[in-house]
Order: C-alpha cells, then structure tokens, then sequence
C-alpha cells in the first residue's frame, strides 16, 4: 500500500517545476523515488521522534530517505542512528500568530463561541485539545479533572480532538473516552464532527482556566506553543518536545502523573495571579523561539545553504554541531 500510494503521488506531481521539494513526515517519503533525474534539492521534514523506531520500518524508509539533500527534526535526539541519513538539521516548528487559530480573540468572543458548545460561561472550564490517541491521555485528563474537581465543584472539562483522516484507530479510542467520561454532563467531548474549526479551538484555549497537555509520549506538542501564545497557565507531560516549550515553574506546569496533573490545575485555580504570571512569561517564550517569522528564517537559510550561499547570521544547528 506503500509504495502504491507513493506511485501513485510521484504521477500527479511535475518535479520540473521546483527548485526546493518539501516532503513531510513518513507516509510520502518514498515519492523521491520516482525522481531519479530530479534537479530539484530535496528535503524531508520529519515531524515525529525516531529515536527508537521500529528498525523493521525504519529499513523500509531508509533507501527513500537517504536519496534525500536534507532531513530536519524538532530535537536532536529524534534523529535515528543510521549512517544512511542525508545530513540532519535541527529546529523546531511553529505557530502563525495571524491564523484564524491564534489571532488575539477577547475574552467576551471567546465566551461567545464556547457558550454555543454548552459551556456554562459563569463556571471554570479546563481544556485539552488533542487528537483522540493513547499517547495524549484524554482518560488520564479525565481522572484528573475528578480530584480537582472534588474542591471546585463548578468545574467543566473540554475535550476537543478532532478525527484525523489518517488516523484508523481514532473512533475506537474516542469511544473509550467517551465510556470514560460515563455520561458526565460538565464533561464536553467535541471534535470537528461538532463543527469545531480553528477559531473555535482558539475560543476553548482563550476561554480556559487552564489549558492541558497530559500527554505521555509526544511529538512537539504545538498545542502546548498555542496554550502558551494564548497566557494560559499550561499543564503538560514531561515528554518529547514539551521540556523545549514550559520551563517548569517558570513559563508553566510540567507534570509526570495524574496526582500531579490535578496538583498543578488546584494550584491554578486558587492562585490565578501567579499562574497568570506564568503565561504572560510563557507567551513571551513562544514569542521568542516558536512563532512563524523564525520557522521562515531557518527555511531561507537551508535553502540557501543547499545552494552553496550565505546563510547571513542564521545558524543552522545540524546533529554533529549539537553533540560537539
Ligand atoms: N487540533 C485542532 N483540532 C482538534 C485537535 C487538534 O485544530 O480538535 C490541532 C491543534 O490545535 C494543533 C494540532 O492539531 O495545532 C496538533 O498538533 P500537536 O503537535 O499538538 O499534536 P499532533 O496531533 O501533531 O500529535
């Protein structure tokens, strides 16, 4: 199905047309393969961590992958070990300050938009947002909205995942969840099948008390660089890329459990000040390391460096230059 699909891509595409040729994540890698005269440069932009592949998949992946000028990744230890690999380079993504997701929405709008999905505007509400999957723990964020809602008796939940197309085994997770929850009235599970669009992914983050990212294994977690974007307090797991966004204490909530998860939301909700405190320094973070204008500059100067020209004062961190 694989290579099929691969085949049937590299047809509908003219690679005569390009200089640069982006491909994202495993699913299309093996397009390359259909370009052997290609005077295009290629690059792959890996979204997902490597570092302990399934080598089986991995052995099927590398012959495509190494055709490739460029692979880049969100950390270096999401690289593989393998000298088959073109030369890695290392940033993270970002988030687009001016898409419908993440324009400055006031809070009266944001209050708006949840109030059409339910959500008692006059109650506390805490928000995941993630796709319904094991790694993201909706049942763990679930358990932990029931301690922290032994004090505050008013408190509301938002799940909202949307179904991802490429993603078979959402539904039967979903209903997992959904078993979880056991008919929970002050517990929304939404998903784009309830016409939750950007903007109202955004009116969620805006409007919460506190916006959650319980997950135990990620990728980079950009709904954490979105929480943070928004000064919301932010609770995250510590996994993946989510230690690069929240400064524990600092910028936000790095939690390892579900005890711990409710810790940090109770400390939230008694000390709004100091966990605002937090946001505003986590925004300001985001400002600085994940927004689009710094994603663009490290793309130009790749580009510009698989040319053979300057690449000014950017500097491109590839995997050898970190471990030295
Ligand atoms: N997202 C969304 N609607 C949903 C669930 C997720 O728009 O119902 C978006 C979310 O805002 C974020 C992205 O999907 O921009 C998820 O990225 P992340 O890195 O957090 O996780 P991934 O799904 O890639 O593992």
């Amino acid at each position: 199905i694989f290579q099929r699909y691969n085949a049937l891509n590299a047809d509908e595409f003219d690679d005569s047309e390009y200089d640069i040729v982006v491909v994202h994540d495993p699913q299309p890698a093996a397009m390359i393969d259909h370009f052997p005269d290609s005077h295009a440069r290629w690059i792959w932009r890996c979204h997902i961590d490597l570092s302990t592949p399934n080598e089986s998949v991995l052995d099927v992946l590398l012959p495509s992958l190494a055709r490739y000028d460029a692979a880049i990744f969100h950390m270096p230890q999401y690289v593989p070990r393998s000298g088959n690999l073109p030369e890695a380079f290392i940033w993270p993504p970002a988030i687009d300050p001016l898409a419908p997701k993440n324009i400055a929405l006031s809070a009266e709008d944001a209050a708006y938009i949840v109030d059409q999905f339910g959500i008692d505007v006059q109650r506390p509400l805490l928000t995941q947002v993630s796709r319904f999957d094991p790694w993201k723990d909706p049942l763990g964020v679930i358990d932990a909205f029931r301690i922290v809602r032994e004090t505050h008796p008013g408190l509301q939940l938002g799940l909202v995942g949307s179904m991802a197309h490429d993603d078979p085994e959402g539904w039967d997770f979903y209903n997992q969840t959904v078993e979880h929850a056991a008919g929970d009235p002050d517990i929304f599970i939404l998903s784009n099948l309830n016409n939750i669009g950007s903007v109202e992914v955004n009116a969620f983050q805006v409007y919460s008390a506190a916006v959650l990212q319980k997950s135990i294994r990620e990728g980079f977690g950009l709904t954490v660089t979105e929480g943070l974007w928004k000064v919301r307090p932010t609770v995250a797991g510590r996994v993946g890329g989510i230690p690069s966004q929240i400064q524990d204490g600092e910028t936000g909530w790095l939690v390892d459990s579900v005890e711990e998860c409710a810790a940090a939301c109770l400390e939230i909700l008694a000390e709004p000040g100091e966990a605002r405190s937090r946001g505003i320094r986590g925004k300001e973070y985001v400002r600085q390391h994940f927004l689009t204008p710094r994603l663009l500059r490290d793309w130009l100067a790749l580009f510009n460096r698989l040319d053979g020209n300057d690449t000014g004062e950017t500097q491109l961190v590839t995997v050898s230059a970190e471990a030295a």
